[in-house]
């Protein structure tokens, strides 16, 4: 079986061809799934019954999720959900609003979307990390991610206007998935999301940022580095393994000479582990002078073992960045008291079912 939310625009119009149908049927069935979230193919009304009948028996379909858990900040901004898929996969994906700007009646709303069931990459401080790798999710289901929060943005008159790939797993180990499950959400023939408005973030797949460099697709790389040495690196990301500290930062500026945008390096600060004077210099003699960008990430502190410094110690740490000439800020704060570490609701939901 495919499912109908795995297929390009361009493949959809040689499938209604090779239906014996005219070509606008094509924008027809795109318009409806991206637009009106039907959960069967009997539900695709635009076309005839004869062309649902025959897409059926040529194996295709519509795959579907249910909501098993939703858990909302406070302040109803931060939405986090666990979703099931057909095949029982249960992952996490989160909405965050922020304010309009001035200028706009919209919030700014963004998808983290997941791109594993797990992950390969075991950071220690990370509860999906720790879970081990499971799965890649093929592009329908990262696709199904935005379109559940899309449908539910869609009834209070609002959108979705931004993603993040930084959910559960590393998308660049699950690379071609993921660039399929992108050009579906960014066509505008399907989802229409602008590309700039959307963020990779790899904890390092440097065969992947090279490759994704040679894409035509603008969208912007974040890269995680967390240590601004091997040996720190090693302990906090153990699979850094073959790569150096030293390699990464070529890869990002390989891909800033390649694509002209300027890669963001993300940072968890951790407690006594990572956030010492010392480390934000030696951060600072590696990125100084190359225009990169910092975002510090005060560990969220349910992460097994390990716990976010002291407010003071997050602004003196970006302070010793910015006085090195590294521009750097601190991420907003979204809906703390929900943010349970990536994969932690998952984990806690499983536990639930199973003891
Ligand atoms: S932090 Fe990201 S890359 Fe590292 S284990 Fe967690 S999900 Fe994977």
């Amino acid at each position: 079986m495919t499912d109908l939310y795995r297929v390009l625009p361009e493949e959809m119009d040689n499938l209604v061809i090779k239906l014996g149908q005219p070509r606008y049927r094509a924008d027809q069935l795109l318009h409806a799934l991206y637009h009106e979230s039907p959960k069967k193919i009997s539900d695709l009304h635009q076309i005839p019954s004869t062309m649902q009948d025959a897409l059926v028996t040529s194996g295709y379909t519509i795959g579907t999720q249910s909501e098993v858990h939703r858990i909302t900040s406070e302040d109803g901004h931060t939405t986090k959900l666990l979703l099931k898929f057909d095949d029982d996969t249960l992952i996490e994906t989160v909405l965050m609003q922020y304010s309009p700007s001035q200028d706009k009646t919209h919030p700014r709303s963004t998808v983290c979307v997941s791109t594993q069931v797990g992950c390969p990459m075991g950071c220690v401080f990370c509860a999906t990390g720790q879970m081990g790798f499971e799965k890649n999710l093929k592009a329908e289901e990262i696709v199904a991610q935005v379109l559940h929060f899309a449908s539910l943005l869609r009834q209070r008159g609002e959108h979705v206007t931004n993603l993040v790939f930084m959910g559960m797993g590393e998308p660049l180990a699950n690379y071609d998935e993921t660039i399929r499950a992108i050009r579906l959400l960014t066509h505008p023939r399907a989802f229409g999301l602008g590309q700039r408005s959307i963020t990779i973030s790899t904890v390092g797949v440097i065969a992947g940022i090279d490759k994704l460099a040679d894409e035509d697709i603008q969208v912007k790389l974040a890269i995680s580095l967390h240590a601004p040495n091997d040996v720190l690196r090693k302990k906090l990301v153990p699979t850094a393994g073959p790569h150096s500290v030293e390699d990464l930062i070529s890869a990002a500026k390989r891909y800033f000479k390649k694509t002209g945008r300027r890669v963001t390096f993300e940072y968890a600060l951790i407690d006594g582990i990572n956030d010492s004077n010392k480390v934000a210099e030696e951060l600072v003699q590696i990125l100084k002078g190359n225009g990169a960008h910092v975002n510090l990430i005060p560990m969220n502190p349910t992460a097994g073992g390990f716990s976010r410094p002291a407010r003071k110690r997050v602004l003196a740490f970006q302070q010793i960045l910015r006085d090195g000439g590294v521009n750097c800020t601190v991420r907003v704060e979204k809906g703390s008291e929900i943010a349970a570490a990536c994969g932690q609701l998952r984990t806690d939901v499983i536990k639930n079912i199973t003891h």
